[in-house]
């Protein structure tokens, strides 16, 4: 995993994104290197390194990415489905140590994945 938080960077403006979506708690960009035809990356605004990182105080905010992506889907027209991915430490494939769900949609999602 890189030790750079480039997605602190992002929530700070100092590195530019293409956003879709901000609140108090959260921000949405799209991602640098699409999977699918819609990628998009959903922070929490809360340094929090990996899920293992997140605790029982952070349950609301968990859910509220969440409930972001649900609403970020409809709004991107995801209406046939999407998937949403959040890689745990080097194992589950995470290289950005900052807390991220990825929402992928546009396209027939493949089980299992790699
Ligand atoms: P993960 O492998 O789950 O940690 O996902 C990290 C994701 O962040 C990858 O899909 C990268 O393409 C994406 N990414 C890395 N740097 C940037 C950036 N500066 N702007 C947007 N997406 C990025």
């Amino acid at each position: 995993m890189m030790t750079d938080n480039v997605f602190m960077k992002i929530i700070q403006r100092t590195i530019p994104a293409r956003i879709v979506y901000e609140d108090d708690l959260s921000l949405a960009f799209h991602d640098i290197h699409p999977q699918a035809p819609v990628h998009v990356l959903i922070i929490p605004k809360k340094e929090i390194r990996t899920l293992d990182d997140a605790s029982k105080d952070d349950q609301a905010l968990l859910g509220h990415l969440l409930l972001v992506a649900q609403q970020l889907a409809r709004q991107l027209n995801l209406d046939k489905g999407y998937r949403l991915v959040i890689n745990c430490k080097e194992q589950g494939g995470q290289t950005v140590p900052h807390l991220h769900v990825h929402l992928l949609g546009g396209r027939a999602m493949t089980w299992p994945p790699g």
